[in-house]
């Protein structure tokens, strides 16, 4: 559609346009039910389907297997960095944590509260540009659970291993990269993302937790918090956020007609080769982060000036190419590309890039 930016905001972000398009012819009236999906209630069996269409659609594309729990939840991704130690840290105290970037510090600073946190691996020195190795980790074997971030969001660095921790549980924040690659979900104890990236718009978490893990909470677990209680209710104990559970359906609706999470990675490569390789061929961009350790979702990076960065963004807004600005914490530029932005999107991205280098 003519009249819609290419947006580059990290998140909330873009949505597939298809899914907006069903969305909006069905706002008033859901399938012949004579009311929007925003007024039912979450009780109503014409909800309990969407929902559990949802969920099963989620289960089947994730290939989540049956010993593993979905909720649908409230309070963000960060809700999480608090529910995760709660539900967690009672097995014997201590957790691991490695830091590589923004969300997992915010993670690591609430845990802190609740128990020993070890820091089991940190990029801290430089600058959060890479992602430590596996021989790098110092694993802690009495760790309740280890815990990292699959896709630093801000710093544009992303895991292209799984953590091998032994018995130790694996937690993984996949907010910024959920449903971009396929995920052997077996390997984690817990996986968890705000939805308002790769999944539907902002208001819904999904926590996907492995059965027994929960129902250790620490006894002044926020009844909110509390996977258990949840996962008793269904993610019912009080109103879901049932117009971002429906939304999440019809982002997966167009996952899976365009080839489930194995074609999301495929575009999710081409797109952020794309735009690597013209990085690399200009002389006057760089990116923030190392090679090897690039996130194909968030692409962060700039010019050695300040003045031209925001020259940049300026001209890119100009031209229809909106939300380019980096993140204060790393300044320059960050182009999120994620799942819905439009293979176009980029491409005229990087015509732009090349133009704008041409013209100094
Ligand atoms: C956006 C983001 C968060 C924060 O999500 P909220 O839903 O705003 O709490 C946490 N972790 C990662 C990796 C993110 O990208």
């Amino acid at each position: 559609m003519s009249d819609r930016v290419y947006n580059f905001s990290a998140g909330p972000s873009m949505l597939p346009l298809s899914a907006l398009e069903r969305a909006a012819a069905e706002i008033t009236n859901y399938q012949g039910s004579g009311q929007s999906v925003m007024e039912m209630s979450h009780r109503s069996k014409v909800f309990i389907r969407i929902f559990e269409e949802t969920r099963a659609k989620l289960r089947r594309i994730m290939n989540i297997p049956e010993n593993y729990q979905i909720l649908f939840l409230q309070t963000g991704a960060t809700g999480q960095f608090s529910a995760i130690p709660l539900n967690l840290i009672g097995k014997t105290g201590k957790a691991d944590y490695a830091i590589t970037g923004n969300f997992s510090t915010l993670a690591y600073k609430e845990a802190k509260k609740y128990g020993e946190i070890h820091v089991a691996a940190s990029s801290e020195d430089r600058d959060h540009s890479y992602i430590p190795a596996q021989s790098q980790l110092q694993l802690d074997p009495d760790a309740s659970y280890f815990y990292y971030c699959a896709n630093n969001t801000i710093y544009g660095t992303e895991w292209q291993y799984v953590p091998e921790t032994g018995d130790v549980p694996l937690v993984c924040d996949m907010s910024s990269d959920i449903l971009s690659r396929p995920v052997d979900v077996s390997r984690y104890g817990v996986i968890y993302a705000g939805a308002q990236k790769n999944m539907a718009p902002a208001g819904l978490t999904v926590v996907i937790i492995k059965d027994g893990l929960a129902g250790h909470a620490l006894p002044f677990t926020p009844v909110m918090m509390d996977w258990q209680t949840m996962i008793d209710k269904d993610s019912m104990y009080n109103t879901p956020p049932c117009w971002c559970i429906y939304m999440l359906g019809l982002t997966l609706d167009w996952v899976e007609e365009n080839g489930g999470v194995p074609g999301m990675e495929k575009r999710k490569i081409q797109r952020s080769g794309m735009l690597y390789d013209t990085l690399d061929a200009s002389k006057i961009f760089h990116c923030h982060a190392e090679k090897a350790d690039r996130s194909g979702m968030n692409v962060t990076f700039r010019t050695d000036s300040k003045e031209l960065d925001e020259r940049f963004v300026k001209a890119a807004e100009a031209a229809g190419f909106v939300n380019l600005k980096g993140h204060r914490k790393v300044g320059g530029m960050r182009a999120s590309i994620y799942n819905a932005m439009p293979m176009e999107g980029v491409e005229k991205l990087c015509d732009f890039i090349r133009a704008f280098e041409k013209n100094l």
